[in-house]
C-alpha cells in the first residue's frame, strides 16, 4: 500500500495499515508533519455538525487518551475540557449537536455562561448565550502525535520516504495501481491520498474532483496564563487553548481578502482585540 502525504493523517493511516500486516510505503514531498499538522491547534472535541465527523472523533478520542499504551510515546494530550461558545442565534443548533454527541457515546452538556465561567475563571463570556461543554475534550500536539505513529508504523516494517513527492498516480485499466516518483514507478495494490490540500491536484489527474481547497488560519501565542479550556468561540471566530504552561495558543480565521506579506498573513487589529478579550 502507498500512502501519499506524511502529515498526521498519513501517519495514522500508515500505523493502522502496518499493524494490520500490510506492506506500507509513505511518500512525503518534504518532511512529514511540517505542513498543516505542524500549525494545528490540535483541539480535541466531539462537537461537530456532520454526523460522520462526530462518529470519527468519538472513535479517535480513546487513542489520544491511551496513546502511550496503544501507539507508544507521548502525543501531548491535555484533557483540559473543551467548550464551544455561541451567540443566541446558534443556541438551538448547539443543543441539537450536543444531543448528537451524547448519542455517539460522548460526554457533553449545554452549559450556562455563568457556570462555565465559574469552572474556567480565565474565560470572558460577553456576548455568549450558550456553550457546549465536553469535560473529556482538550488538545494534543499534532506533530508529536504524528512522530510516534510513524515510529510505530516503521517498527512494523513501513518505509517512510521524506523528500520524495508522488509526481503522478499510475492508472491501468481504470484503476490506480501505483505512484510515479523520483525513485521510479512503485506498483502497489492501493494508494491512500493523505496529501492534505494537495490531494486535490493528484485526484484531479485521475478524474476525481475532491472539492477541497485551502482555508487560511492565522495563529498567535499570547504570553499570558489563563485558566481556559480548549475553546472555539463562534462569537469572535477565534479558537484558543492553553499551551502546556507556556502561554495561550490562538487561531483566527482569515478573510478571503486578507493579503499575505511574504509567507505571513498579518492578523487584523480587531481580531487581536477580540482575542485579548
Ligand atoms: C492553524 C491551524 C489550526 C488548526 N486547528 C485544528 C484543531 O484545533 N483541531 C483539529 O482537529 N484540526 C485543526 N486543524 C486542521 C488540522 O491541522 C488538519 O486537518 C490536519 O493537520 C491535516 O493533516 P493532513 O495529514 O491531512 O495534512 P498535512 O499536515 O497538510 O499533510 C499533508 C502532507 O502531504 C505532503 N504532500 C503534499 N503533496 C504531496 C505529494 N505530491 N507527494 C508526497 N507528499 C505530498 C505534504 O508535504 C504534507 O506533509 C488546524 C489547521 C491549521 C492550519
Amino acid at each position: 500500500m502507498a500512502v501519499v502525504g506524511g502529515g498526521v493523517i498519513g501517519a495514522a493511516v500508515a500505523w493502522h495499515l502496518a499493524r494490520r500486516g500490510h506492506d506500507v510505503v509513505v511518500f512525503d514531498q518534504r518532511r512529514g508533519g511540517v505542513a498543516a499538522t505542524a500549525q494545528s491547534g490540535g483541539l480535541l472535541r466531539l462537537h461537530h455538525t456532520a454526523d460522520c465527523d462526530i462518529a470519527l472523533a468519538a472513535r479517535a478520542l480513546p487513542t489520544f487518551q491511551r496513546f502511550g499504551e496503544l501507539v507508544g510515546g507521548d502525543c501531548g494530550h491535555r484533557p483540559t475540557g473543551f467548550a464551544l461558545l455561541v451567540g443566541a442565534e446558534h443556541g438551538e443548533a448547539l443543543r441539537h449537536n450536543v444531543d448528537k454527541v451524547r448519542a455517539a457515546g460522548g460526554k457533553a452538556e449545554v452549559a450556562e455562561p455563568d457556570a462555565l465561567a465559574a469552572r474556567y475563571p480565565g474565560l470572558r463570556l460577553d456576548g455568549v448565550a450558550a456553550a457546549a461543554h465536553e469535560p473529556d475534550g482538550g488538545y494534543a500536539d499534532p506533530a508529536a502525535t504524528a512522530r510516534p505513529l510513524f515510529d510505530a508504523a516503521r517498527a512494523r516494517g513501513a518505509r517512510v520516504l521524506d523528500d520524495v513527492p508522488a509526481e503522478h498516480l499510475l492508472v491501468r485499466d481504470d484503476r490506480v495501481v501505483g505512484v510515479r516518483c523520483a525513485i521510479g514507478e512503485v506498483d502497489v495494490d492501493a494508494v491512500v491520498l493523505a496529501a492534505g490540500v494537495w490531494s486535490a491536484g493528484l485526484a484531479e489527474e485521475v478524474g476525481v474532483d475532491l472539492r477541497i481547497g485551502p482555508r487560511w488560519i492565522a495563529i498567535a501565542l499570547a504570553h499570558a496564563e489563563a485558566d481556559v479550556p480548549a475553546c472555539i468561540d463562534d462569537t469572535t471566530g477565534n479558537h484558543f487553548r492553553p499551551n502546556g504552561g507556556q502561554g495561550v495558543y490562538f487561531g483566527v480565521d482569515l478573510d478571503p481578502g486578507d493579503e499575505p506579506v511574504g509567507t505571513y498573513f498579518p492578523v487584523r487589529p480587531e481580531l487581536v482585540t477580540a482575542a485579548r478579550a
